[in-house]
């Protein structure tokens, strides 16, 4: 069978599921690698219809626009895993899905991905799922405590979880799990935590960006830096765990692992997605090729291009919080020359709402941490 027949080339129309900021920067990638673009998403402005050739506005159960959507395009991505199966289904029934909806089942249930790693050997930690009180009692007897408390299923950004400290907490966050299924985690005192971008193609290419270092605050990503600061062993460990798994999900497309690193030095896989990732935003300043465009060529059937980084670079999240005191002091952050600056084109910004990012580069890691909380604190 020759590759030739599995390219998607230059010319062809892309399709998304979801319009948030990671569907509008994987639609420049893709625009200039000149394909053409339409997302299909429930919100009416969304951050990719500007720089979409084409936008559907539907619900996601509404499967006769999905089929529409479907048959308007020559395959399908996500940048929003938490579409329901039946969408990516109806998608699969007309064009190609890329990663397949298989995997996207898996990684958006918290109980169904934890169970699928640790029965092919990824590290993670022990977790017991939580249907009733009874059930969570027995989970902190066994797992002790602390431990967190998440909702299997629509989790991100700490949403729907809590860490438990002391007995006396159980019985209120249960009731806090709203009679949603739950996941109790064994408490991981972690050194670090990051993240590894891998990308794999139909005819089983694989690359992963370096490994990134990431801090979050208010559970939410705040900021990101690469390289990690990690032994050389550690970053190996996590860029072949980073294959194992896509290689095991057989992910057509990205797919970001998200990990702990224990004070000792050993890996625990927390989460997956079948995605671009937050993480992976300075790679459009600071690498070869941009985790966007990776994503493009992985799901088109193109070689892959090269992850290298160019130089030791810092992301920083801008949340809504920034405008609390009126709108932003670009010129500011702006005055570092190496500073990179990338908005969503969102309009209100709500506190803890993703609005943008900034990019540092420079001389070591350390240096690129104090540019970009240095320009985001003179906004
Ligand atoms: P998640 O929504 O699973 O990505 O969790 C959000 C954040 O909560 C993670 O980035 C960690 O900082 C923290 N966290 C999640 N699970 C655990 C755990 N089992 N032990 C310690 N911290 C955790």
């Amino acid at each position: 069978m020759s590759l030739h027949g599995h390219i998607i080339p230059p010319g062809a129309t892309l399709g998304v599921l979801g319009g948030g900021q990671l569907g509008r920067m994987f639609a420049m990638a893709a625009r200039r690698l000149g394909y053409r673009i339409h997302i299909f998403c429930p919100e009416a402005d969304s951050p990719a219809a500007p720089v979409a050739d084409r936008t559907f506005v539907a619900p996601y159960e509404d499967l006769e626009q999905v089929e529409a959507f479907a048959r308007s395009v020559d395959v399908v991505t996500f940048e929003f895993e938490n579409v329901p199966s039946a969408t990516s289904e109806a998608c699969a029934r007309v064009v190609p899905v890329r990663p397949e909806g298989r995997v996207l089942h898996i990684t958006q249930q918290r109980l169904r991905e934890k169970t699928f790693l640790q029965a092919h050997g990824f590290p993670v930690t022990p977790f017991r799922a939580i249907h009733s009180l009874a059930d969570l009692q027995s989970a902190t007897r066994d797992l002790g405590l602390p431990g967190v408390l998440k909702t299997a299923s629509f989790g991100y950004d700490g949403k729907g979880q809590r860490t438990l400290r002391s007995a006396s907490e159980i019985s209120e966050a249960f009731t806090g799990l709203g009679g949603a299924e739950g996941i109790y985690e064994a408490f991981v005192d972690f050194a670090q935590e990051v993240s590894v971008v891998g990308a794999r193609t139909l005819d089983g290419q694989f690359a992963a960006f370096p490994v990134f270092e990431n801090v979050h605050a208010n559970h939410i990503l705040d900021v990101t830096v690469c390289p990690a600061r990690i032994p050389a062993a550690v970053e190996t460990a996590a860029r072949d765990l980073s294959r194992g798994i896509l290689e095991t999900l057989e992910v057509i497309g990205l797919l970001t692992v998200e990990l702990f690193v224990s004070r000792d030095g050993r890996l625990i896989v927390n989460e997956l997605a079948p995605r671009t990732h937050n993480s992976g935003h300075l790679t459009l300043d600071a690498c070869i090729t941009c985790q966007f465009e990776q994503q493009v060529r992985a799901v088109c059937g193109l070689p892959l291009g090269s992850t290298e980084l160019k130089s030791p670079a810092a992301m920083a999240n801008l949340l809504g919080d920034v405008w609390k005191d009126g709108p932003p002091r670009w010129e500011r952050a702006l005055s570092n020359p190496r500073l990179k600056l990338h908005l969503y084109g969102k309009t209100s910004a709500r506190p803890g709402r993703k609005m943008g990012h900034i990019t540092a580069t420079a001389e070591t890691p350390e240096a690129a941490i104090t540019a970009v909380r240095q320009a985001r604190s003179s906004l």
